[in-house]
């Protein structure tokens, strides 16, 4: 239990850096409507509000500064899961840029929780708001055929952002930069998705692809530049990011690209790259293969116990490395050199690529606690995961529980996110690292997990073995057909469609 005084002293802090209304008097919540003035400014530092007229407030969390973005080690893992109980609701749910969020914490014990995580090395700062978020990386340090070390290129990249004034915070960056780093062209990290999009071509040359986005409307990323040199890369994003911030474009960057095509937005973006080249020092990409075989630990829809988060951390320091690996899937790797009779229960996976794995159900948060939320991710993730482990085969579903697409519906196998004013479900397929998925219809919530599970039947009749294969050889226009004739919710694409999609 906490003492009154040490609130105070808490309150206090807060008062100075953000000249916050005195709350004190009604400590049992506030209301949702002051959330601006709370909440807003110090988004960047990784805090969001949950859903509701309380004081609660989730943390992102991310590796701390000079550290692989990708590699959680048994002591984190520990704290994560007794800060969770102590402050939170005993939860961390994994998110799809690395990163662990812990959720109905109070505001007001936001900084103590921080120097908790700081404590072992893990921040929340620059993992939420107007900030350029965790270059993820993919696991290449875990998988034969990296060209090279994409952990380390992560953590150059994002070490450069962190802390700067200048790149965090709504009066400084215009909306988030989300950048991703995949070393070889299966492309795991789904640059296809990205503000920035690396892509290792070889050993030593890059492509990188620019403007993607999804939520509120989907924008593929373009090729924009090939073969770049390692030495180029981070000129290319702080080029990027100042044409960003000049535009001050607050729905993202993908509308800056939009609006002045691939052409103009590249040659603005060498225009500053050339300037600061000189001023900007190389990384050291050399591929750092670590072979280990995998336990694959997947969490339908994200969450996890805190206990389970110390059996796991049980787990990689007495089997393991004394480390785990989080990438984009809420999937944990445990690697491991030698399997222990104690663990015939877990599934293993080889070193190897990390897309698509499955069967993987990956939700966001959804109206549960997330303010925008218009569906219970959660509960249809939990439901719809029966129906996917009969598949046996590789696959993703993503939902979302609003347009901002956190989930990542539209590089999934099968997409559900919220659309339209009266709430209905867009059903995409077929998405991908490299590519969105197409368009198959609306429906109502409550057929979503029909829905999927006709078109998962269709999938396992046709003996396909990826849905890109299934996609060429039954069709979405099969798909359609099926799901009108059972769900009379259904509605093929219309006009009003075109809303969801960016504007090329
Ligand atoms: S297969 Fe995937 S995880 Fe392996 S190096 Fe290529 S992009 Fe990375
Ligand atoms: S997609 Fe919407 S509901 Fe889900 S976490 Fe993002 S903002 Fe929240």
């Amino acid at each position: 239990m906490l003492l009154i005084s040490s609130l105070k002293d808490i309150h206090v802090t807060w008062h100075r850096v953000i000249k916050m209304p005195d709350l004190t008097s009604h400590m049992s919540g506030f209301k949702y409507s002051d959330i601006h003035k709370i909440i807003y400014p110090r988004r960047h530092e990784g805090i969001y509000k949950n859903r509701g007229d309380n004081p609660w407030v989730s943390v992102r969390i991310r590796q701390g500064v000079g550290r692989d973005p990708s590699k959680w080690f048994t002591d984190q893992l520990r704290t994560l899961a007794e800060v969770s109980r102590r402050y939170g609701d005993g939860r961390v749910m994994l998110g799809t840029r690395g990163d662990v969020e812990i959720f109905k914490v109070n505001y007001r014990l936001f900084d103590e929780v921080v120097s908790r995580l700081k404590a072992v090395n893990l921040d929340p700062r620059d993992s939420c708001g107007n900030s350029v978020r965790n270059p993820i990386p993919c696991p290449s340090n875990h998988c034969p055929l990296a060209q090279v070390n994409a952990e380390a290129l992560s953590k150059f990249i994002g070490d450069y952002f962190r802390y700067k004034a200048e790149y965090e915070g709504p009066s400084a960056m215009p909306h988030r930069f989300k950048i991703s780093i995949s070393a070889c062209e299966r492309a795991c990290a789904i640059p296809v998705a990205q503000d920035v999009g690396i892509v290792a071509k070889g050993r030593d040359t890059f492509d990188v692809y620019v403007g993607g986005g999804i939520g509120e409307h989907a924008f593929s990323a373009k090729l924009m530049f090939s073969g770049v040199k390692a030495e180029d890369l981070l000129p290319i994003i702080v080029g990027a990011i100042e044409v960003f911030k000049r535009e001050g474009e607050r729905r993202g960057f993908k509308w800056v690209v939009a609006k002045y095509g691939i052409d103009r937005v590249r040659s603005m973006i060498l225009d500053v790259a050339g300037k600061v080249k000189q001023t900007l020092p190389a990384p050291d990409l050399s591929p750092r293969f670590i072979n280990t075989r995998l336990i694959k630990l997947h969490y339908p829809t994200g969450w996890v116990e805190s206990s389970e988060l110390e059996r796991i951390a049980d787990i990689a320091g007495k089997h393991g490395l004394g480390y785990v690996i989080l990438f984009n899937n809420q999937t944990i790797y445990v690697p491991v050199r030698v399997m222990s009779s104690e663990l015939n229960d877990v599934e293993v996976k080889d070193p190897g690529p990390f897309s698509t794995e499955g069967p993987t159900t990956v939700a966001c948060i959804g109206s549960e606690l997330c303010p925008p939320g218009l569906i219970n991710t959660t509960s249809l993730g939990s439901r719809i995961h029966i129906h996917l482990k009969g598949t046996n085969r590789p696959i993703r579903i993503g939902i979302s529980g609003c347009t901002h697409d956190c989930g990542m519906s539209w590089v999934s196998d099968i997409g559900l996110e919220p659309y339209g004013f009266k709430t209905r479900i867009l059903i995409t397929l077929g998405g991908g690292p490299t590519e969105l998925g197409y368009v198959v219809g609306t429906i109502d919530p409550m057929d979503a997990e029909q829905a999927v599970d006709l078109i998962l039947n269709m999938y396992v009749e046709s003996n396909s073995q990826s849905i890109t294969e299934f996609i060429s050889r039954v069709g979405v226009d099969k798909v359609r057909e099926v799901l009108a004739m059972r769900i009379p919710s259904f509605k093929a694409p219309d006009k009003s469609i075109s809303s969801v999609f960016g504007p090329n």
